[in-house]
């Protein structure tokens, strides 16, 4: 096939290329498929990545074969054909996997989320045309340089999503799209350009469409963007089609002191945080818990992050501050990987409150910094990190059975309290002084 001479902007012939470091399995395929009279580019997140200085996390390619064609270029090799249905053959290569996709141009959209067929093309303007925004359509060849038909690397320098094309059409052939921005917007830091964000205000009730799966991942990488607070600021009206009906609850805050804007960005980025985060508001309002519940598993959340962020919207006003025994009877509360992360929720909360409270802020300070401490050295959270259990009262003349389960709560009880240190000789003195274990 006849190479593309078609150069709309991006490197010009002659110029100096610019030099991306590319992976040896990358540039293995580029150099096979081209030495097979194919064109190949890599395009989308690691072409964006190049070009803002970073290390692509996974490389796309885009070329001219047809999938056979792949195949045959890559005869005897690892290959997986998971994606064929787009066109996505994918080569596994010196343990990584390389998504190789034919150029391809969408068909119409009849439900607002697949294209009704996908129809090969030869070319590559036109398999760009196809993607979401214009800093996902600029391809790169190490040969050639920057192929960028939509104005790409102007939008990535200038730190820009744009739709390529005709946002509103964009939007309403697939809604996910409309999510893509704004978790690219929220990780990047990127704004949303004028047109492409007017698309997405009012292209969102397309999302209904879109799976809970799909829209629960966007939102999750979303939410755990250094720039999310912009986001939920400029979009809530977005972010209410994802919610509804509660969304009142969660954008607006039924508390007028919690300001999600403010107090996402003030969490550190781990999902089950930014999450407790972003649902607090709606734990606040009467029947809160139980609307938070319904609507993670609408958004099928994992149970286990379900019933992590519960746990910490349940333990709100969980005492933490003023003496030891209180902090670790919190600990032992929430665990070990939950309690820094409440203690976290707290602190955020207040200190982004519209009136903080320095002196409640100092004592949570003070809290997370004495949880860090206990949490690091041999903390006891449950009754397993005890240093004594049922067998060794048992070896010491405690007779099995119920009365044991209940030796064991007052020893750790004692623990908690500070009455007991624990260590096993003490606490089987301890235990036998408290308890006539002849009984
Ligand atoms: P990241 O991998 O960091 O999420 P990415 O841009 O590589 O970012 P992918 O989901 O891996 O995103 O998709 C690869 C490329 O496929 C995108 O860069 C874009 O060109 C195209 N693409 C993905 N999803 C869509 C979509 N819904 N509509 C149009 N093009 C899309
Ligand atoms: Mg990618």
């Amino acid at each position: 096939m006849e190479k593309n001479q078609e150069w709309e902007s991006g490197t010009p012939p002659g110029a100096d290329i610019p030099v991306f470091r590319i992976p040896a399995p990358v540039a293995y395929a580029l150099d096979r498929l081209g030495g097979a009279g194919y064109e190949c580019y890599l395009i989308g997140g690691c072409v964006r990545d190049f070009l803002r200085g970073e290390i692509p996390h996974d490389y796309d390619l885009t070329t001219s074969a047809l999938p056979d064609e792949v195949h045959r270029v890559f005869s005897g090799e690892h290959l997986i054909d998971s994606g064929l249905r787009h066109g996505t053959v994918t080569l596994v290569r010196d343990g990584m996997t390389l998504e190789i996709t034919t150029y391809r141009r969408d068909g119409a959209y009849l439900d607002g989320r697949h294209p009704e067929a996908v129809e090969y093309t030869s070319s590559l303007r036109e398999d760009a045309a196809r993607r979401d925004f214009t800093m996902n359509a600029v391809a790169y060849h190490p040969a050639e340089g920057i192929r960028d038909y939509f104005g790409g690397e102007a939008d990535i320098r200038a730190r820009r999503i744009r739709a390529v094309g005709c946002a509103d059409k964009r939007f309403s052939e697939d809604a996910l799209r409309i999510l893509r921005a704004l978790r690219f917007a929220a990780v990047l830091g990127f704004s949303v350009e004028e047109e492409t964000a007017k698309a997405i205000h009012r292209g969102a009730e397309g999302l209904r469409r879109i799976s809970a799966e799909r829209i629960q991942s966007e939102l999750q990488r979303m939410l755990c963007g250094g720039h999310v607070g912009a986001v939920v600021r400029d979009f809530q009206d977005v972010l209410a089609l994802v919610l509804s009906p509660w969304y009142e609850a969660v954008t607006q805050g039924t508390r007028s002191d919690i300001d999600l804007p403010a107090l996402l960005p003030a969490l550190a980025p781990d999902p089950v945080l930014r999450a407790a985060g972003f649902f607090l508001p709606l734990a606040e309002s009467k029947e809160g818990l139980a609307d938070v519940e319904a609507l993670m598993r609408r958004l099928r959340y994992d149970r286990r992050s379900m019933t992590r962020v519960l746990k910490l919207l349940s333990h709100l006003s969980e005492p933490c501050t003023g003496s030891l025994p209180v902090l670790r009877r919190f600990l032992a509360a929430l665990g070990p990987v939950d309690a820094p992360l409440l203690l976290a929720l707290r602190i955020a909360v207040e200190k982004t409150s519209a009136a903080p409270d320095a002196e409640h802020v100092r004592a949570l300070e003070e809290a997370a910094h004495t949880l860090q401490e206990l949490c690091s050295g041999r903390a006891v959270c449950t009754l397993s990190d005890l240093a004594v259990g049922g067998r060794d009262l048992m070896a010491v003349g405690f007779p099995r059975g119920e009365r044991l389960g209940r030796v064991l709560q007052a020893l750790f009880a004692a623990v908690l309290d500070g009455e007991v240190e624990n260590e096993r000789e003490r606490l089987l003195a301890y235990a036998r002084r408290r308890f006539d274990h002849s009984v």
